[in-house]
């Protein structure tokens, strides 16, 4: 069998989220779009189910999913409805919805329910991608609350910048938050993971953190919160092919590796793009061989990469690879590769996804 696979550590799951809730001094939805961000939705749901506040997904699908699967905790679809029909099946599965445009107002306000909705009614606070603005926001809030198919609201907006720690723009979108919501006697929602790890002071009743649950660090640099958090996804492999060469020998495509000693081990990890390590991680990118962070030597190709192996010469044919993981953080690995910590785990893909649950 093929060695490569991702090993997720399901424990290392529930203490971020637990970090998450106890920085958020309140409630936390998980969000596990894009499938857990590539760590898997089911299994990452059924082990936090047991102390989560609930989920957060994309969209139906990914809920139906959750549902399907005996998730019974509270989901919202962070894109609410895409049509009236929809409307029927977030009853049916007691799923919550954000109402985030005019036409969702209006659909819901038309909407005979079987049961009455929770309902995230979304602001744009300068983001400017979905969310009311303010005039629709009290608006919508004046329409909806009070109608029998909306059983409560909660007052949410998404934060553009906060990854970024000296700007000013996230206490500005707090504060047009909190001046359009004034009066309206509602729970808050505004920390996605840069908002809880980076403003703590923000808070709201309820945060929606994604990325940190997964361990990863939003930040170029750490803080008291980020070093904190646990990797919960290594992505593993082994040396399938070693070889040895002399100078100036190129390594795989493009040549982009050229041998300079007089020997020179390289390595194969059957590893590749496909498998969504990053396809343009440059030459001497670690990879961690038995331990040891061993520099990558040329391109990285579909399903293999290579590296080298020379300073390393325990290392054989059956060593252990670790891409990323506990040995190598995968923000750091994915700043190095001019990718973000996000696109870089939720493009895993191909590789079986392994399971580790202790406590
Ligand atoms: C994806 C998403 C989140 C989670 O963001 P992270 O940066 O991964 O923590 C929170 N809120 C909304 C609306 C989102 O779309």
């Amino acid at each position: 069998m093929r060695p490569a696979h991702a090993l997720i550590d399901l424990g290392a799951l529930r203490h971020n989220y637990r970090l998450a809730r106890r920085i958020a001094g309140g409630k936390s939805l998980a969000v596990i779009k894009a499938d857990a961000y590539g760590h898997g939705a089911v299994r990452c749901a059924q082990a936090l189910e047991p102390e989560a506040d609930g989920f957060a997904v994309a969209c139906i699908e990914e809920a139906l999913e959750l549902r399907q699967a005996g998730i019974r905790a509270p989901i919202l679809l962070l894109e609410g409805f895409f049509d009236n029909e929809e409307l029927s099946l977030i009853a049916e599965h007691d799923l919550w919805t954000v109402v985030a445009t005019p036409w969702q107002v209006q659909a819901l306000a038309a909407f005979k329910s079987p049961r009455p909705l929770r309902v995230w009614l979304k602001m744009d606070s300068g983001m400017h991608r979905l969310g009311l603005t303010p005039e629709d926001f009290r608006a919508a809030w004046l329409r909806l609350h009070g109608l029998p198919q909306v059983a409560s609201i909660v007052l949410m907006t998404h934060l553009a910048r906060a990854d970024e720690l000296d700007n000013s723009r996230t206490d500005e979108q707090a504060v047009a938050f909190a001046l359009a919501s004034r009066g309206m006697q509602a729970e808050t929602s505004l920390c996605n993971s840069p908002g809880l790890l980076g403003w703590p002071a923000l808070r709201g009743d309820w945060a929606r953190p994604g990325l940190m649950l997964y361990g990863a660090n939003p930040f170029p640099a750490h803080n008291t919160f980020t070093d904190q958090l646990r990797p919960v996804m290594s992505l593993r492999s082994k040396i399938i092919s070693v070889r040895e060469l002399g100078p100036h020998e190129p390594v795989g495509y493009g040549a982009r590796f050229v041998t300079e000693r007089p020997v020179t081990r390289i390595g194969v990890v059957a590893m590749g793009y496909a498998d969504g390590y990053p396809q343009f991680a440059p030459n001497g990118t670690p990879v961690i061989v038995d331990g040891h962070a061993c520099p990558l030597a040329g391109r990285v190709s579909m399903d293999m990469l290579t590296v080298d192996l020379s300073d390393h010469p325990a290392a054989t044919l059956g060593s252990e690879v670790q891409l990323w993981g506990d040995a190598l953080d995968a923000s750091t690995l994915a700043a190095r590769c001019n990718v973000s910590a996000y696109q870089m785990l939720c493009g895993v893909k191909r590789v079986p996804r392994l399971y580790l649950d202790e406590a």
